[in-house]
């Protein structure tokens, strides 16, 4: 389906960055990697698919940096047909405890690198008269949890500039969506889970269990095989009319 096509995926050097990433070659598309840490792994998971794919190690907090990756990514490819802005960080704190440099970092990383990207990326899209943007925001864009406040405002955020880009792009081939997955098995929630367990001297078992629990009415984890799966849905055809929601992948968490 998406043959000959290019999508980036920012932070997919791991979670569901990773995984969507996969999703997308598996349907033929080249792939630009993005993310910190080791990428030849995920690199050669992705080329094992029988596509190519390219790795830029911008940091989504540094706005020069992410115009290096979209100019890299167009060298490379030609155009960017499909944008996922996946990359995210987490710090939980009490509101008036919150490290100001851990809300700006939330917010630039979470929020602001998906303006960037997306405003670098839309020319290319309206010239095609197609392309696809996907957020990945997070149940936490659509309902709060306490002690999260960065996190919940930039995904809220995102979700509202998934409808802003959805309306300013309606009459094209374009279109800008969000997922709002509830709570994942990632890197980024398992750090959650230990710091439970530390925290109320549990084992790491019954921490993951009261997690699920206290919000996922299925007590089941969303996988990253099921957002790949809906990406792969939003690039479809079947999708051209699918514009500016946040669906939500999250085991019944926000129908509460
Ligand atoms: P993860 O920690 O496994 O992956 C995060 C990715 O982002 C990694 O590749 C990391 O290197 C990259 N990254 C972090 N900071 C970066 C920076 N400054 N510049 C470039 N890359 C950077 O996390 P994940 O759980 O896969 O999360 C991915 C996205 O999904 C995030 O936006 C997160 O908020 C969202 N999300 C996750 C869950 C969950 O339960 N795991 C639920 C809802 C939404």
């Amino acid at each position: 389906m998406l043959k000959g096509k290019t999508a980036l995926v920012t932070g997919s050097t791991s979670g569901i960055g990773l995984g969507i990433a996969k999703a997308l070659a598996q349907q033929g598309a080249n792939i630009v990697l993005n993310g910190f840490g080791d990428a030849k792994g995920p690199q050669s998971e992705i080329e094992s698919l029988g596509v190519a794919s390219a790795y830029h190690g911008a940091d989504m907090s540094k706005p020069a940096e992410i115009e290096d990756m979209m100019k890299f990514a167009a060298s490379k490819f030609g155009r960017v047909d499909v944008l996922v802005n996946n990359a995210g960080i987490q710090h939980v704190a009490k509101v008036e405890d919150f490290p100001v440099e851990k809300w700006d970092a939330v917010i630039a990383i979470n929020l602001t690198s998906a303006f960037h990207t997306t405003r670098l990326a839309i020319p290319a899209m309206r010239e095609a008269n197609w392309g696809r943007v996907i957020n990945i925001a997070s149940a936490h864009g659509l309902v709060a949890s306490a002690q999260k406040s960065a996190y919940v405002a930039a995904k809220h955020g995102i979700v509202g500039l998934t409808k802003a880009v959805a309306l300013e792009t309606a009459t094209t081939g374009l279109t800008c969506n969000a997922i709002c997955p509830g709570w994942v098995l990632t890197p980024l929630v398992q750090k959650q889970i230990d710091d439970r367990a530390a925290r109320e001297g549990i084992s790491v078992a019954q921490a993951q269990i009261d997690l699920l629990g206290e919000k996922q009415p299925s007590l089941q984890f969303t996988t990253v095989d099921q957002l790949g799966g809906l990406a792969v849905f939003l690039c479809s055809a079947a999708a051209d009319q699918v514009r500016g929601v946040a669906w939500q992948v999250d085991g019944g968490w926000t129908a509460q």
